[in-house]
């Protein structure tokens, strides 16, 4: 059994039947660029990043859904194959999420944003939308069309929250503070809709101890799902030139400290650890790491998939003889 809480527990709660994501790409910008919230962009972004090889913008998001789930159906094939089955899925009903995942999905008109999120809906066997966007672009004529739209479908509203630090979300360019976030959440979870947030392991200038103490601020809010990414410095991002100014400084003066700290796998996993022993029992952790393709990343470059670093979380778990909430002080989410 897993020492904290999965994606499948949550999707059990939701779901009497298995369901895959699958990636769009719906065409939109951000408004941490345009210069409409912010300009430059978040300095760790690089967009390239974001999508996987069946999620062509070229394509409509009806063609994008259907792309993936033939991506999605083979691969269940393969997998089935090699257990010697001749079924795809041995009679499990497979539903699927449309993930809206680049970018910032609700910056756009409205009436535009409804017909694609219904194109999606629309789609056979799609049964619900996630939809990954900043906490302060999202109206309040917006959260309640998805209040609505979760009376027919399943709807889970996903923050780029990044860090509890306002000084790290100035440095990185996020063009908003953790209060914001924390409202979006708070008036999304308002209207019952499930809530989740995506934070950085390890900005720079954030030490282990202020990383694992994040959890106390977490626990407060309604979330129903977090996703923890660590720190990796993109190439062709403010970040990595910032990264290797750093480096070559330190190489020059001895006495120069960066304060870029990037994590071995084993430390990050441990660190993960620290956070999780932290957190209320009952929040989801979806994922605990990112991998930008090889080409783009400078570093830290662990050569993990993902599933072998969940290994890592499991046997430092194991190692410690605790799980998550084990060192949780009973805060929940409590009434602004
Ligand atoms: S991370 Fe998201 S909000 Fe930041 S610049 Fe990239 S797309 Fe925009």
């Amino acid at each position: 059994m897993a020492h904290y809480t999965p994606l499948s527990a949550f999707l059990s709660r939701h779901f009497d039947h298995k369901v895959q994501k699958i990636s769009v790409n719906a065409g939109f910008t951000c408004p941490n660029r345009d210069g409409t919230l912010g300009r430059g962009g978040c300095t760790y972004c690089n967009n390239q990043t974001f999508n996987p090889d069946y999620c062509a913008t070229s394509e409509s998001v009806r063609e994008q859904l259907e792309r993936g789930k033939t991506f999605f159906r083979r691969a269940q094939q393969k997998r089935a194959a090699k257990r010697g089955q001749t079924e795809t899925v041995s009679g499990v009903e497979m539903k699927y999420l449309a993930y809206f995942q680049a970018y910032t999905n609700t910056y756009g008109e409205l009436t535009r944003l409804m017909q694609l999120y219904e194109e999606a809906l629309a789609v056979p066997d799609v049964v619900g939308l996630v939809i990954g966007t900043r906490p302060d672009c999202v109206s309040e004529e917006l959260l309640d069309y998805f209040a609505q739209l979760q009376q027919r479908a399943f709807v889970l509203i996903e923050y780029g929250v990044e860090s509890t630090s306002d000084a790290s979300l100035r440095r990185i360019n996020r063009g908003h503070d953790f209060a914001t976030a924390a409202d979006a959440i708070w008036r999304t979870a308002a209207r019952g809709l499930p809530v989740g947030a995506h934070f950085i392991l390890g900005l720079p200038g954030e030490s282990a101890d202020f990383t694992a103490a994040q959890a106390a601020d977490i626990n407060r809010l309604p979330l129903d799902t977090l996703k923890l990414h660590q720190l990796q410095i993109v190439r062709g991002t403010a970040m990595a030139r910032e990264f290797v100014e750093q480096q070559e400084k330190a190489a020059a003066d001895p006495s120069f400290r960066s304060d870029f700290h990037l994590y071995s796998a084993e430390a990050y996993a441990a660190l993960v650890v620290d956070l999780l022993e932290r957190l209320r029992p009952d929040l989801v952790v979806e994922r605990f790491t990112s991998f930008s393709p090889k080409a783009l990343l400078l570093a830290p470059d662990w050569g993990l998939k993902n599933h072998e670093f969940t290994t890592l979380v499991e046997r430092e778990f194991v190692r410690r003889g605790t799980h998550q909430g084990s060192l949780w002080d009973g805060t929940t989410p409590s009434s602004r």
